[in-house]
């Protein structure tokens, strides 16, 4: 018998051939938990990975969200992609809240499996950078999500961003927080990136203003191409 690790009832894991022979891994969540997050499937938008299914039709453009159309007319030519794993519902906040508000780092082990998946899928040879916290509030919650994050993933780290801004994105507007600012991050002293490969590791895609913004930074810094992986992207 097994505890859920989300909402710590007794279950008793599904019998299938590869758990019976050891090949998968024991659910740290139960059923119910489990079939409660909604990993992103079916057609995508080729640049950001939002669900088109759950994209209004009036937003899509062929294989690409308007949202990123217009990204591209800000920043043309830029070699970015976005992948996300789960749609961020109102399950997926729930969980989010537990991990990065009440600071339950063991939760991470529930989705471990299925976000290693998506990172050997689309960027396993990527340099992993972690989209970093401002000073205050890596003080006030005493991790960096995103650096948890990137640690569940084997690849090579490095912690090579700082943010010059540490004013909250949740207090502006919704076109505030779409206005770009090449300046909300920097780069640790003394890094060349000349001809890197890089994959930014967050939390959520939210507008994708986070992310993209720490993308032109590396690319100032002579990136090749920038992706991020998000865990979760709203719809
Ligand atoms: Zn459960
Ligand atoms: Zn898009």
């Amino acid at each position: 018998m097994d505890y859920c690790l989300w909402c710590d009832v007794s279950f008793y894991q599904a019998l299938t051939w590869n758990s019976v022979f050891g090949l998968t891994e024991p659910d740290k969540l139960c059923e119910e938990c489990r079939q409660s997050l909604t990993i992103i499937s079916g057609e995508i938008c080729r640049v950001c990975g939002r669900m088109l299914e759950k994209t209004p039709k009036g937003f899509v453009d062929g294989d690409t969200c308007l949202d990123c159309i217009r990204w591209e007319m800000i920043w043309p030519d830029k070699n970015f992609k976005n992948r996300s794993l789960y749609v961020y519902d109102g399950k997926m906040k729930e969980w989010m809240n537990r991990f990065k508000f009440r600071g339950d780092v063991v939760l991470c082990e529930t989705v471990t499996s299925e976000w290693k998946k998506l990172w050997l899928k689309e960027c396993q040879n990527e340099i992993i950078v972690p989209i970093p916290l401002s000073g205050k509030r890596l003080y006030e919650r005493g991790f960096n999500q995103s650096l948890v994050l990137a640690q569940l993933l084997d690849g090579e780290i490095k912690d090579i961003l700082t943010r010059k801004n540490s004013e909250k994105q949740s207090k502006k507007s919704r076109s505030e927080r779409l206005q770009t600012n090449a300046d909300f991050f920097q780069l640790k002293e003394g890094i060349g990136l000349s001809g890197a490969r890089i994959v930014l590791i967050d939390d959520v895609y939210t507008t994708g203003t986070t992310v993209r913004n720490a993308a032109q930074t590396l690319f100032g810094y002579g990136a090749r191409s920038v992706s991020s992986l998000t865990l979760a992207r709203g719809v």
